[in-house]
């Protein structure tokens, strides 16, 4: 599983965690989160904005 995070807000989408508020429940492949889905903290950054989260929670 992989985390990316937001460039802006420190948000970070974890794949193991989802996003169950937006409609992505635990498990869901960054890949399957569409290109268009805004950073639900900030609002500013897209999905092609974040940035792989390569000193988080990464197994
Ligand atoms: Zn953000």
């Amino acid at each position: 599983m992989s985390s990316y995070r937001c460039p802006v807000c420190d948000y970070v989408y974890d794949e193991s965690v989802g996003a169950p508020h937006e409609g992505f429940p635990a498990g869901t492949s960054w890949d399957s989160i569409p290109d268009d889905w805004c950073c639900p903290d900030c609002g500013v950054r897209e999905k092609v904005d974040f940035e792989p989260n390569l000193t988080g929670s990464t197994k």
